[in-house]
């Protein structure tokens, strides 16, 4: 009796489980509709040079407390005359698989636009490429801000995804684009969010999530 009480509870959690992990990421353009979107990964104009395996659509999904507390650093930059521009979001699975084997394939090849200084064997040991990724509990978010009404981004000495040590939060770079960057890292720091340290662009949000491999949808598709 012990047993199948034990066993239904079991199965309860199971289900509930996978109701949470279906229902947990929530589109950003409804929680957030200001903030703009330039999803790298659903296009050609990323590091690999092709679409991603698992964006099947160009949206920014997070999980809801991450989305929220974004909307509140997205109220703060606009008091400011600014706006967030985010470039990804949820990453299913298959992408982070995906730019693994890219990652192998590299050798010691450089790419004078997104790695002229470090060979593309050495990008996972150096931590620009990974085996897991935040990015797939929908906690994580790479991006930048700009002025409001406009798409181009602040000077932060450096594109997203240039895996370079200038990437580092904490690089020397001008001190315009060191003034953006300690901007970004305590407008986000307010509302919950701790920066990657190899990454200027990189925030991971507090709790935890299970890695999804759900690919990214339309919103309203989900
Ligand atoms: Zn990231």
């Amino acid at each position: 009796m012990k047993a199948r009480c034990i066993g239904s509870m079991m199965a309860l959690l199971a289900t509930s489980g996978a109701v949470h992990a279906q229902s947990f990421l929530v589109c950003l353009r409804d929680v957030a509709p200001t903030v703009v979107q330039d999803m790298r990964y659903a296009g050609p104009n990323n590091f690999t040079g092709d679409p991603v395996p698992g964006y099947d659509a160009a949206e920014c999904w997070l999980a809801r407390p991450a989305a929220e507390a974004l909307a509140k650093v997205q109220a703060e930059m606009e008091k400011a005359g600014k706006t967030l521009i985010v470039y990804d979001c949820y990453r299913p699975v298959r992408a982070v698989r995906h730019f693994l084997s890219w990652a192998r394939k590299q050798g010691d090849k450089r790419d004078p636009a997104y790695f002229p200084r470090v060979d593309g064997s050495k990008l996972v040991e150096q931590g620009y490429i990974a085996a897991r990724s935040a990015h797939s509990t929908g906690l994580a978010v790479d991006l930048t801000f700009g002025d409001a009404g406009a798409r181009e981004p602040a000077d932060t000495g450096g594109l997203f995804d240039l895996f370079d040590y200038v990437s580092h939060t904490n690089a020397k770079v001008s001190a315009e684009a060191r003034a953006n960057r300690n901007v970004l890292v305590g407008a986000m720091a307010k509302a919950g969010f701790t920066n990657y340290a190899a990454e200027w662009w990189h925030y991971g949000f507090k709790g935890s999530a299970p890695q999804q491999d759900v690919p990214v949808k339309a919103c309203g598709a989900r």
